[in-house]
C-alpha cells in the first residue's frame, strides 16, 4: 500500500512534517528504504535509560527516526496505578524535544479502550508504504512475554522487534520463548548500560524525597515536582 497526500499537503511533505497526527512522514522516495523506530513503553516516568536505548537503536540499526509512544491503557496494567496518559505523554514530549531524531506520539494515548500493540503496529503498517520498515523497541522483559500478547502473530508480521536490556541481563528466557513460538519474530537485542536506571527506581526516589538529577532530563523532574506525581513530598524533593 502507498500513502498518498492531497495536493495542498505536498509542501508539508517536502518539509518533512507529520503525515498522520503526530507521526512522522516517511517513505516519500519509492526507491529508498526507510526505518522507523517505535519506542513502546509505559514511560511512568521516562528516564535517561530510555533515551540512551533509543539513541543506541537509532545508530546500531540505522533508523531514520524514533517515535516514543507512551502506552495508552496498557493491557497488562489495568489493575495498577499508572499515571494519566496526559502526564506520561507530556513528560515524553519534554524529554525528547531536543533530539531532532526523536518524536513523541499520542497515537496510543488518544486511542479509546485498552491499547494492544498488535493494533498499533497493524494501523501503522497500513498507514506507511512498504518501503518503511517498522522496528518496535521495548524492554527485553516485555519481549520475553510477547508470545503471550494478544494477536502476537500480527505483532510478528508487522514489525521487527528490538529488546533493550542492561548488561548482564539473562536473555535465555526471552530467547527460549521466542524460539518456541510458532510465529516468525525477528528480534535484535541491545545491551544498554544506562538501563540500570528504571522507572520504578525513579518513583521510589521521588517518594523518598530524593533528587532525580542526571536520571531524567531536568524538565521531566520539574514536571513531576509541579504536578505532584509519585507522592512528591513538598519541600523535601529537589528537582
Ligand atoms: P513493563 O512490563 O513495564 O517493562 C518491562 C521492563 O522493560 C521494565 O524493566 C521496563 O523498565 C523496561 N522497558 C519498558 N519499555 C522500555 C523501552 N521502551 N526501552 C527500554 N526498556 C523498557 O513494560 P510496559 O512498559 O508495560 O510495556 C512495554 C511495551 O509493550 C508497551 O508499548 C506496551 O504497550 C507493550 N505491551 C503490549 C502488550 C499487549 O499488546 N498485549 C502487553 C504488554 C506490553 P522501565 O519501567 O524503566 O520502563
Amino acid at each position: 500500500m502507498v500513502v498518498t497526500f492531497a495536493e495542498e499537503e505536498v509542501d508539508r511533505v517536502a518539509e518533512g512534517v507529520v503525515a498522520e497526527g503526530d507521526l512522522p512522514l516517511l517513505g516519500q522516495d519509492p526507491h529508498a528504504t526507510y526505518r522507523l523506530g517505535i519506542m513502546g513503553g509505559t514511560f511512568d516516568p521516562i528516564h535517561n535509560g530510555h533515551l540512551v536505548a533509543a539513541e543506541q537503536a537509532l545508530g546500531d540499526l540505522g533508523l531514520d527516526v524514533v517515535v516514543f509512544m507512551p502506552a495508552g491503557r496498557p493491557a497488562f496494567k489495568l489493575d495498577k496505578n499508572v499515571s494519566s496518559g496526559e502526564d506520561r505523554d507530556t513528560m515524553t514530549l519534554l524529554a525528547t524535544s531536543d533530539n531532532p531524531h526523536f518524536l513523541a506520539s499520542r497515537f496510543e494515548v488518544d486511542r479509546e479502550g485498552v491499547t494492544y500493540t498488535a493494533d498499533t503496529l497493524e494501523l501503522m503498517r497500513r498507514m506507511y508504504p512498504d518501503n518503511v520498515e517498522l522496528y518496535f523497541i521495548t524492554g527485553a522483559d516485555a519481549i520475553a512475554d510477547i508470545v503471550h500478547w494478544r494477536d502476537a502473530d500480527r505483532v510478528a508480521s508487522c514489525a521487527r522487534l528490538v529488546g533493550a536490556t542492561r548488561p548482564g541481563y539473562d536473555l535465555d528466557h526471552a530467547r527460549a520463548n521466542i524460539a518456541a513460538s510458532p510465529f516468525a519474530f525477528d528480534v535484535t537485542y541491545l545491551e544498554v548500560p544506562a538501563l540500570a536506571i528504571s522507572s520504578s527506581y525513579l518513583r521510589d526516589r521521588v517518594r523518598a524525597g530524593q533528587s532525580l538529577r542526571y536520571l531524567t532530563p531536568e524538565p521531566v523532574s520539574g514536571y513531576i515536582q509541579k504536578h505532584g506525581l509519585y507522592g512528591v513530598r513538598h519541600g523535601r524533593y529537589e528537582s
